[in-house]
């Protein structure tokens, strides 16, 4: 089988869907793998590692027309999905709630596309867990993003010349992102509080030292994956309420809260972030998703007049690529090995495998996955 890695198209992308170690895994299996050269380039792998384990390095991107198998980080476009070859694999981001498009450019070119967001939140699938990989360092690095920006130190310090008091952070939303930014604001010393709409990570919240915001929003749903579902307009306004107070009074704001397949809600207003002091950060990690907070710019960072600042940021784990990648890679090496069967040394599809049918999206020419199958419907 042959498989060719993909550099990324995005230039704001710094990660690699192949590590030396699991280009080491997948060799193993049996794939034989080109890539282009400088595929690690970005994130702390040189070429000369990947050659030592067997790759083979090209100066173009020529092999992935006839490869069985193609590895990818960010979204292909059209014109490279054009390219690939009829009855191929496509394992990557595909983005496919706002990316119709481009699954129906995958099934027009008769490829079979594994879209890594789609797999699903299971113990089984744990390891192959892209959102949850990524996430955690997104959490982790919006606490040093934060931390960076602020005119103010994290922890207490008790010094001759006078108490230094602890910074306080407001996690919202405590899903992968929001527990890794609390643990991170934790251990750099400053006083944490965090909310979430649901209830079962009140528990969670206060494992890690933290203190649960109380806010009484009525009944909150979430869906058999654990994905909260969306509050009514009624439900926004008692929860902006019960957050303005925690917002004025904390220095670092960090807002982790989406809603799967949708746009983020507008958590924090124009008005709350007025009461805010100056000096103030909010880190958005929904930015992408539209933004928690009232005007985040995807990748800008705002200075509002009465001196808060907006860092909307949609790929934070891009900052620590080493470790995205590693983390990244092997959760596409894991999913390889589970579908890898030993006897023909090729990747068996196994329609009635729940992950596969979690996250195959187009297979045979069509758009096999029932929730985009529907939505298509509906149009
Ligand atoms: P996410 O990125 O979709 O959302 C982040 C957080 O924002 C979630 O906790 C969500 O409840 C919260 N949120 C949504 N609307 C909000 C609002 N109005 N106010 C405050 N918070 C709001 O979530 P995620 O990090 O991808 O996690 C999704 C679920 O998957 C969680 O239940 C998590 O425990 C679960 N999970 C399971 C596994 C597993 O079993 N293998 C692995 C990872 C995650």
């Amino acid at each position: 089988m042959e498989g060719f890695v993909a550099k990324a198209n995005d230039p704001r992308e710094s990660r690699t869907a192949l590590t030396p170690d699991s280009a080491e895994k997948l060799i193993g299996l049996g794939i034989n793998l080109s890539a282009e050269e400088g595929l690690g380039e970005k994130s702390g792998y040189p070429d000369r590692l990947y050659a030592e384990k067997g790759v083979n390095l090209r100066p173009d991107d020529a092999a992935l027309t006839s490869a069985d198998l193609i590895l990818g980080l960010d979204i292909p476009d059209a014109q490279t999905v054009a390219r690939f070859k009829p009855g191929s694999l496509f394992v990557g981001f595909l983005d496919p709630f706002f990316r119709t498009d481009l699954l129906h450019a995958l099934a027009r070119a008769g490829v079979s596309a594994i879209s890594m967001e789609m797999i699903p939140r299971t113990t089984l699938a744990q390891k192959m867990d892209v959102l949850s990989s990524q996430m955690n360092l997104a959490g982790y690095q919006a606490v040093i993003t934060g931390a960076n920006r602020l005119n103010k130190a994290l922890p207490m310090m008790m010094t001759p010349a006078g108490t230094i008091s602890p910074c306080r952070v407001f996690v919202i939303g405590v899903g992968v992102a929001g527990l890794q930014a609390i643990a991170t604001a934790k251990r750099l010393g400053a006083r944490v509080e965090a909310f979430d709409t649901r209830p079962v990570v009140e528990e969670q919240v206060k494992s890690l030292g933290a203190k649960f915001v109380k806010i009484d929003l009525g009944e909150t749903t979430q869906t058999d994956q654990g994905y909260a579902e969306e509050l009514t307009a009624e439900q926004i306004a008692l929860q902006r309420r019960g957050m303005a107070k925690v917002c004025a009074n904390s220095d670092l704001v960090i807002t982790t809260a989406k809603l799967f397949g949708r746009k983020a809600p507008t958590l924090v207003t124009r008005e709350m972030i007025s009461g805010m002091k100056p000096g103030s950060v909010i880190v958005d990690l929904a930015a992408a998703n539209g933004g928690n907070v009232e005007g985040t710019l995807p990748d800008r960072e705002v200075v509002l007049e009465n001196g808060v600042i907006i860092v909307g940021h949609g790929l934070l784990e891009a900052e620590v690529p080493f470790h995205a990648s590693q983390v990244y890679a092997s959760n596409i090496a894991n999913l390889l090995e589970h579908f890898w069967d030993e006897e023909s040394k090729s990747l068996h599809l196994d329609m009635e495998d729940v992950i596969l049918q979690g996250c195959l999206l187009t297979h045979g020419g069509q758009i096999i996955h029932p929730t985009f199958k529907e939505r298509l419907a509906q149009r």
